[in-house]
């Protein structure tokens, strides 16, 4: 547990191991994290605060969180001169769970995107975001209530895997001559390329992951969201390497919602569904009839859509938490970029990365410390104890906190146990 360049290990604590298949986690484990650019200083430090009191409280001091600080972005640009370093791509990968705040990415030309490559270098394949209202939070709908679903997006193909050529460029020049003499294909001389790979193996290990979870979570459905009427052998494909997954390895769990349609008097019971939608009809599926949906698998394109689709129905990005999952490798983060306009004024809303803090401590176990947290951050926000964010879209006499006041009022909500125990 050595040889890192810039990265000081913690004076305690030990590494998260796997062992026969699952996660061995000590009491003490090291815990990687990358603060994050613009807001990510102000909702790091809420949320750091929070899971430590949350881990605290739970188990009675028995339990902490050894973190180890490791950069990626700015700060990684002023202490190593990249953005995104080995030290910290392997410090990932040894202490298998990490939490990071947002990171820049320039929008036209500049560096690639450091989540995409985080996702890429460490494969984490399957970007998790489970949304679900929490009472209080105002949102755009009549009843946010209604939606309760879990997104699996794939994480390291489609077009977001990066290839692509600059218009007029010597590759996307070459490209165009390619198509046009092998295959008789005639793009635009000023096209810019892109390519979009979609494989078996990435689809078929996305959804043999999203079963696994919607079975062990008691979940009752499986959309495969894709627009293959379309783009037949990519997003097509994944649909129906997603189904063969689902028939051939869990035939004995799960059911197709066309078999139910054609036999409904089958006794379903305790079956898991699994159906498919076009991605267009989606966006309106989810408004229309949010109750229909539970677990939605996508490809990395429409699941980047889909989830800030869903996630602005129960009160949007700012609250909304996220993970990406490798086999055993985890790397949780919000669901909101840098938001450079709020950049170190304490008014970002914190409950995103507080909210992956809980996610995380699930992950390893420690579902105790968890639910302390939702039930802190719920009982706040029903109290009418908000960020600015929240507070804009709420009718009546509402307190608004700063980013840091609204994590006191948490840690504060978990010491005294005031919000599991409902009183005010
Ligand atoms: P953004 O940073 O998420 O911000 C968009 C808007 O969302 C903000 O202007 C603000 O809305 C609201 N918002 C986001 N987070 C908030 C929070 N915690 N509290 C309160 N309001 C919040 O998206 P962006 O402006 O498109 O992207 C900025 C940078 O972040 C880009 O470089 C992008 O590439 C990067 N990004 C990183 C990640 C990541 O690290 N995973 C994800 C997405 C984007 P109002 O203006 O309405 O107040």
């Amino acid at each position: 547990m050595h040889g890192f360049q810039k990265i000081r290990l913690p004076d305690e604590g030990e590494a998260i191991k796997v062992v026969d298949g699952k996660l061995c986690v000590p009491d003490i484990p090291i815990i990687p994290f990358i603060e994050g650019d613009g807001i990510g200083s102000d909702v790091w430090r809420a949320a750091r605060l929070v899971i430590d009191a949350a881990v605290k409280v739970a188990y009675d001091g028995e339990r902490r969180i050894a973190w180890c600080e490791v950069f990626a972005g700015e700060k990684a640009l002023n202490l190593y001169g990249e953005l995104l370093p080995q030290d910290t791509l392997r410090a990932i990968e040894q202490f298998i769970v990490a939490i990071k705040g947002p990171l820049t990415t320039p929008p036209f030309g500049g560096h690639r995107s450091l989540n995409v490559t985080l996702r890429q270098e460490l494969d984490l394949y399957a970007c998790v975001r489970p949304i679900k209202w929490i009472e209080g939070v105002p949102s755009p709908v009549k009843h946010p209530e209604r939606l309760d679903v879990v997104i699996f997006r794939e994480a390291t193909e489609d077009v977001y895997a990066g290839i692509e050529w600059e218009m007029g460029s010597d590759g996307a020049r070459r490209v165009i001559q390619f198509l046009r003499e092998e295959f008789g294909i005639i793009l635009p001389e000023d096209a810019g390329i892109g390519i979009k790979p979609i494989s078996e193996r990435a689809t078929k290990r996305l959804m043999r992951k999203a079963i696994k979870y919607a079975l062990e979570n008691g979940r009752r459905s499986i959309t495969i969201v894709h627009k293959g009427n379309i783009m037949k052998f990519t997003e097509g494909a994944f649909a129906q390497w997603a189904y063969e997954v689902a028939l051939d390895e869990f035939g004995e769990h799960v059911v197709t919602q066309r078999d139910v349609s054609r036999a409904p008097e089958q006794n379903i019971t305790g079956k898991l569904i699994i159906k498919d939608v076009l991605a267009d009809n989606m966006f309106q599926q989810v408004l229309t009839r949010p109750e229909d949906y539970d677990v939605i698998v996508l490809p990395n394109l429409n699941g980047d859509y889909l989830s800030d689709a869903c996630a602005a129905q129960v009160g949007g990005i700012g609250i909304a938490p996220g993970a990406n999952l490798g086999d055993y490798h985890a790397l949780f983060e919000p669901t909101h970029g840098s938001a450079p306009k709020y950049a170190g004024k304490d008014i970002a809303n914190p409950s995103s990365m507080i909210l992956c803090g809980a996610m995380m401590l699930r992950y390893i176990g420690w579902g105790e410390a968890a639910d302390l947290i939702y039930d802190a951050l719920s009982f706040t926000i029903k109290s009418r104890k908000v960020t600015q964010d929240l507070a804009r879209h709420i009718d009546g006499d509402v307190q608004v906190l700063t980013c840091s006041e609204f994590a006191a009022e948490l840690v504060e909500c978990i010491q005294s146990r005031r919000c599991s125990t409902g009183a005010a």
